[in-house]
């Protein structure tokens, strides 16, 4: 079962918009985690049924840098938590989904992720993912 894990914000200023998002959601974030691979520092904000990830590029030639060039900021992605990734992965490519990148690499907050390809989710970004540690059933080794 698909579980909404969290909601990707892409922000061009991290200090503008954290100010901004503290005001907005009464509280601050309870994480900040730079994604050396992705190029992208995130900021996690705990909104109970779901999280709050901004996302900002930590350097050049991020995918946040070049989406924000392209659409400006704003709502990046979807991540739905799932209990076995693989299997899932499966599952949805037998359903005709297409995926960006369909072997799971890490990610932020403990995470393995993949992301499903906009143009087969109705435009949607669409992560998956799964917390490390959570299933020992996990095998990404290839
Ligand atoms: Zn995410």
């Amino acid at each position: 079962m698909m579980r909404l894990e969290h909601i990707g914000i892409a922000i061009a200023d991290p200090k503008k918009s954290t100010e901004l998002f503290d005001r907005l959601l009464g509280k601050s974030g309870y994480k900040q985690e730079t994604v050396e691979s992705e190029k992208v520092t995130t900021h996690f904000y705990d909104m109970e049924t779901a999280k709050i990830e901004l996302l900002v590029a930590s350097s050049e030639g991020s995918v946040i840098e070049k989406y924000i060039q392209k659409r400006g900021e704003g709502i990046h992605h979807l991540a739905f938590e799932v209990d076995d990734l693989p299997t899932e992965i499966n599952r949805l490519k037998n359903e005709g989904f297409q995926f960006i990148n369909e072997k799971p690499k890490p990610g932020a907050d403990n995470k393995m992720i993949c992301f499903l390809h906009p143009k087969s989710t109705n435009g949607v970004l669409v992560e998956l993912c799964q917390t490390i540690g959570k299933n020992e059933n996990m095998d990404f080794e290839n």
